[in-house]
C-alpha cells in the first residue's frame, strides 16, 4: 500500500511538471482540511513556476480567514483551457460544486483524498483512508515534489491536520499524524496564533446558535441517538449563518450514552443538509451512503431534499436500523 501510494504520488508529480495551467478545486462547504490542503498545495506548485488557480465554490467560514494567501481561492470564470484539475478532500464530482464542469472539461484529473467512500474519479486516484486528513497526504506529496515547506504552507498543513483530527483527539490520529505535526512545528508555526484563530474566537452570533441549537436537543433510542435540527428561523433569531454550526455535532456526541450524533440543517424548506457522527461502533458512513452522501465511519454526512420532519423521520428510521 505505502508502495502503491509513493508510485501514485510519484506520476501525479510528474504530471504536474508536464502542464502549466493547473487548477486546485475546493469543494461545498469547505472545511479546514480541504481549506488548508489546496492552500498548501497551491503554494508548493507555486513555487514550481506554474500558474496555479484555486476554484473556490462556497462561502469561506471566519474561522479560516486568517490563513496566508486564502485571496488565493477566487471563483473561476468558466474556460476550456484546464490542463490538470486537481481535487482534494472530495470524495466525489457533486461535492466539486460548480467545480465539476472545470473537472470534466480538464486534459487530467488528479484526485487527493482520505475518505472511504472516494469514488476515484480522477486519472490518478491518491486515496488513503489510512490518513486522518488529507493534510497528511498533502504534506508528504509536497516533501516528493522536493519543495522546501515554508511557515505559511505549515500552518495551512497543521490547519488542515489539527481540524479533520479534532485537534489530535478522534481514531484517526496515528503515529504519522503526530510526527508530521512536530515537523510542522519545527518549521516555526505560531500555534498560539493558529489555536486562537480556530478555535477561540466563537462569535456571539455562533455562541447564541450553539445555546438555541441545545435547547432543542432531542434524546432518542435509550439516549443513544442525540439529535439537533438547525432550522433558517434559528439562524434569523441569533443573527448566525450555517457555518456557525461547526461544533454543535461533536459536542453532542460527547454526552456519555451517546454513540450517533445527528445534526440536520434546513438549507431551504426543501433541502436539509445533514451531518452524522458516532463514538464507537456505528458506521455513520454507511447511513450517509444510502441517502447519497458520504464521509468517515465516524464522521459522514449527505444532503435529504425533503421537508425538516420528514428528513429527520428518514434518518432516525436508518440510524436505528444500524443499531440492530
Ligand atoms: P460534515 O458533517 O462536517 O459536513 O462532514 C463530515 C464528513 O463527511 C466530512 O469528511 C465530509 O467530507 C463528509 N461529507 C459530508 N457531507 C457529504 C456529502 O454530501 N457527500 C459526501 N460524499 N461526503 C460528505
Ligand atoms: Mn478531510
Amino acid at each position: 500500500m505505502e508502495n502503491q501510494l509513493k508510485k501514485l504520488m510519484n506520476d501525479a508529480i510528474q504530471m504536474i511538471n508536464k502542464y502549466n495551467n493547473i487548477y486546485i478545486c475546493s469543494h461545498v462547504q469547505p472545511d479546514g482540511d480541504n481549506i488548508g490542503s489546496t492552500l498548501a498545495l497551491a503554494m508548493a506548485i507555486k513555487k514550481l513556476k506554474k500558474n496555479v488557480s484555486i476554484i473556490k465554490v462556497d462561502d469561506i467560514p471566519s474561522d479560516y480567514i486568517f490563513l496566508p494567501h486564502i485571496d488565493m481561492f477566487e471563483e473561476q470564470e468558466y474556460n476550456d483551457s484546464v490542463d490538470l484539475f486537481i481535487s482534494l478532500d472530495s470524495s466525489d464530482l457533486i461535492r466539486l460544486g460548480a467545480g465539476k464542469k472545470f473537472a470534466l472539461k480538464a486534459k487530467n484529473i488528479i484526485n487527493i483524498d482520505h475518505h472511504i467512500t472516494n469514488e476515484n474519479f480522477g486519472d490518478i486516484n491518491i486515496v488513503s483512508p489510512s490518513s486522518g486528513s488529507t493534510g497528511e497526504i498533502v504534506y508528504r506529496f509536497i516533501k516528493d515534489m522536493k519543495v522546501d515547506i515554508d511557515k505559511d504552507m505549515a500552518t495551512c498543513l497543521y490547519t488542515a491536520i489539527s481540524t479533520d483530527t479534532g485537534r489530535f483527539m478522534y481514531s484517526n490520529t496515528t503515529y504519522e499524524t503526530h510526527l508530521i505535526a512536530s515537523e510542522l512545528l519545527k518549521i516555526g508555526i505560531d500555534i498560539n496564533n493558529i489555536n486562537i484563530n480556530l478555535y477561540q474566537s466563537r462569535t456571539i452570533e455562533r455562541t447564541r446558535l450553539f445555546l438555541e441549537a441545545l435547547n432543542n436537543l432531542e434524546l432518542i433510542s435509550e439516549n443513544r441517538i442525540a439529535l439537533v435540527a438547525v432550522t433558517q428561523d434559528m439562524l434569523q433569531n441569533c443573527n448566525a449563518k450555517m457555518e456557525d454550526t461547526e461544533g454543535i455535532v461533536s459536542f453532542i456526541r460527547n454526552i456519555d450514552s451517546i454513540e450517533v450524533a445527528c445534526m440536520l440543517k434546513e438549507m431551504s424548506k426543501e433541502e436539509v443538509k445533514v451531518s452524522l457522527r458516532s463514538k464507537k461502533h456505528v458506521d455513520v458512513s454507511k447511513i450517509s451512503i444510502k441517502f447519497g452522501g458520504g464521509g468517515h465511519a465516524k464522521a459522514a454526512g449527505c444532503t435529504l431534499y425533503e421537508n425538516i420532519e420528514t428528513a429527520k423521520d428518514m434518518l432516525l428510521n436508518e440510524i436505528s436500523l444500524s443499531f440492530r
